[in-house]
């Protein structure tokens, strides 16, 4: 368990020690700023979204369950519904019986230049139906224990992985084959290490803190969940460092002119990196997916399958959960349609367009996922040194 994986992350282009330097000296510094600023810290979200799969879903334990969402005046201003249309019902899901849902057809344009209202192809959720949503402070709503468990959790997970990203057979070569359940694998890692980092170790003091234990059993103890955290990991920021010319440019006007100022300067230093470029300039290879025959069509079944994870999703009974699954499906998603974007023709779609909402999860995303990668480090450490004799 001391976590010191060692040769190259499979299907990557980058070794285990230096995306450990690298994210350990500047990634991980930069990300925790960045999701700080107000820009990425409100993530505008449908909670309240009912479960296409099953009529009940789960009651969450601890009252720490619960989403503090913002209040109107905290948000930025620009953030905010100029003005409000009505949404034709185009999503039976979510939208049934729900007359008050209403869409904002110009929020993202006119307010966030650089960034479009457009509805993200991998994710359930329609992107530009925004009339139910509301905005969360993430900062405010750590992603950490909840004492959201049992079988209601236990069957969102069995149904992700039987129906949607079965466990690829032993010996596969195929890295589209693998893809998606590597991607999944590695998001769930991350969400139990961050359930083990902060973890309500007694309820009547209110105490928290790492559970090593928690930690060890369902992420040290299984080195393949750990690989996955690094694929998901560099998969990620290759997207991020793909998106580059976007994100530069993109304006980031949450009202607050320094701390937007901030985040600019941040996003540059992040996806023009020396250090990164140094030690692993491409973290991910897409260029080389979907080559052969059955490319395209492997290419639509992952995007169905992984639409259908992000609709299981909604069926998360646990809203601060749910949220940051919304948050990191929708992040997941985003790198999905950066990397794999194509035109009608079925070629590299040059012509990237990203909602406000995804930029936001994407980084918040990544942000996640540096955190777990220090996380398995450190704890890995102090797992391995408490299970030494004395
Ligand atoms: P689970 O984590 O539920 O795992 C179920 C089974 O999946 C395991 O038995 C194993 O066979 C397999 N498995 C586990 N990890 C991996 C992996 N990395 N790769 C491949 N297979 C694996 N709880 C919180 O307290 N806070 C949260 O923020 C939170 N967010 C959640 C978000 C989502 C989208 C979901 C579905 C659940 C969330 N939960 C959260 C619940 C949490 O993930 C667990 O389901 C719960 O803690 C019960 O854990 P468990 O030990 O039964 O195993």
């Amino acid at each position: 368990d001391t976590c010191k994986y060692t040769g190259i992350v499979e299907d990557c282009c980058c070794d285990y020690e230096s995306v450990d330097d690298v994210n350990g000296a500047v990634l991980h510094i930069l990300l925790q700023e960045l999701v700080a600023t107000p820009f990425f810290r409100y993530f505008k979200v449908k909670l309240w979204c009912d479960c296409p799969f099953w009529p009940d879903d789960g009651m969450c334990r601890l009252s720490d369950c619960g989403v503090c969402e913002c209040p109107e005046h905290e948000f930025p201003e620009s953030f905010k519904t100029p003005s409000l249309h009505i949404l034709p019902k185009d999503d039976p899901v979510c939208q049934e019986g729900k007359p008050e849902a209403t869409v904002d057809r110009t929020l993202d344009d006119k307010s966030f230049r650089g960034w479009v209202e457009i509805d993200n192809p991998w994710t359930h959720d329609d992107e530009t139906d925004n009339g139910e949503m509301t905005y969360v402070n993430l900062q405010l709503n750590p992603e950490r224990h909840t004492g959201y468990t049992g079988p209601l959790a236990r069957r969102i997970w069995d149904a992700i992985y039987s129906e949607n990203c079965p466990r690829y057979a032993f010996g596969e070569v195929c890295p589209e084959k693998k893809i998606l359940y590597k991607l999944i694998s590695g998001l769930h890692s991350s969400i139990s290490i961050h359930i083990a980092a902060d973890y309500l170790l007694d309820e009547t003091t209110n105490q928290w803190g790492p559970n090593l234990e928690l930690m060890h059993d369902r992420v040290l103890a299984h080195p393949d969940r750990v690989q996955n955290l690094y694929f998901t990991f560099l998969f990620v920021l290759r997207a991020v460092t793909k998106a580059a010319a976007y994100l530069d440019q993109a304006e980031y006007d949450s009202g607050n002119h320094a701390e937007d100022l901030k985040a600019q300067s941040l996003i540059r230093q992040l996806v023009h990196n020396p250090k990164l470029q140094a030690a692993c300039a491409l973290p991910f290879d897409e260029a080389k997916m979907w080559q052969g025959q059955g490319g395209p069509i492997l290419r639509q079944q992952i995007q169905n399958q992984f639409r259908n994870i992000s609709a299981l999703v909604d069926c998360v009974g646990c809203e601060k959960c749910r949220l940051w699954g919304k948050l990191q499906v929708l992040g997941l998603g985003t790198a999905l349609k950066i990397l794999f974007a194509v035109d009608d023709q079925g070629n590299p779609d040059p012509h990237l367009q990203l909602q406000r909402n995804e930029g936001i999860a994407l980084i918040n995303l990544l942000n996640r996922l540096s955190e777990s990668l220090i996380y398995v480090t450190k704890m890995g450490s102090s797992v391995s040194s408490a299970n030494e004799p004395s």
